[in-house]
């Protein structure tokens, strides 16, 4: 049952630091509170607070982080406190989970329609196709993306639009499977789906096919500014911990998101 609950992607050598002590502060906040303020007995207060506590923690150590959202917070959190401007956060994928070879079939959809071609032991996106895509993407990004969002999902899901727009969230039902995709990859997923089609790119494996791709792009998805190779020094839930080394990413540096993840 405990393995049911824990979600490896936020725990392990995956825990963010971050995440965890701004829960972990968030949770002793919140049961001195409780302690203090709830209007019972003392002791029933003692006790309402320490169930709190256990719970809280479990989950923390369980699932990574205890409120909703926290990585999407814990990283500004942290820069606003250390005085440090934003760092780029990355996102999902429209994808979500898939099966272990799913990966492999995907690679040989994109290269079956000449969507990317082999050379010598490298991969190259083909120029016609990199160009449709960039049209796409042009289309995409002039208008609204929630509904362009769930047209392009290969499960019906709910998309919502947060923090102004920055964010797209999509879930397909329950909190736990909700994933946040920030706007540029929100706008090279769907484009890429649409432009896989006119590929002639089976679609059972558009949706797939669309992440990997993102590592061939060039300009951002947005911004339409270049993309630098960088490292990420901070990331909640990404693999960011004093245990694991930082990953290269492809950045844009006019909206610091990362769109993609070496
Ligand atoms: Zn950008």
């Amino acid at each position: 049952m405990l393995d049911d609950l824990r979600r490896p992607e936020y725990t392990g050598e995956n825990r963010c630091w971050p995440c965890t002590a701004s829960n972990a502060v968030l949770l002793l906040l919140a049961c001195a509170s409780v302690a203090r303020l709830l209007p019972a007995k003392r002791a029933r207060r003692l006790g309402v607070a320490s169930v709190l506590g256990l719970v809280g923690g479990a989950t923390i150590a369980l699932r990574g982080y205890l409120v909703p959202g926290t990585p999407r917070f814990a990283p500004r959190l942290v820069d606003v406190l250390a005085g440090e401007p934003t760092r780029p956060t990355e996102a999902g994928s429209l994808a979500g989970e898939a099966a272990d070879d799913a990966g492999e079939r995907a690679l040989d959809a994109l290269l079956a329609e000449g969507v990317v071609h082999a050379v010598g032991d490298s991969l190259h996106l083909d120029e016609r196709f990199r160009s449709d895509w960039r049209a796409a993407m042009r289309r995409v990004r002039e208008r609204d993306l929630a509904p362009a969002v769930s047209d392009a999902a290969p499960v019906p899901v709910d998309v919502e639009l947060v923090e102004g727009g920055d964010w797209v969230v999509v879930s397909a039902g329950g909190p736990e499977s909700e994933r946040w995709l920030s706007r540029p990859v929100a706008i090279a997923e769907v484009a890429a789906v649409r432009a896989l089609a006119e590929s002639g790119v089976d679609p059972a494996v558009r949706a797939q096919s669309a992440s990997p791709l993102r590592a061939f792009l060039r300009e951002c998805p947005d911004c339409d500014v270049e993309l630098e190779e960088t490292t990420a020094d901070r990331c909640c839930g990404s693999g960011t911990s004093p245990l694991s080394p930082p990953d290269e990413v492809l950045a844009c540096p006019a909206c610091d998101r990362y769109v993609f993840r070496f």
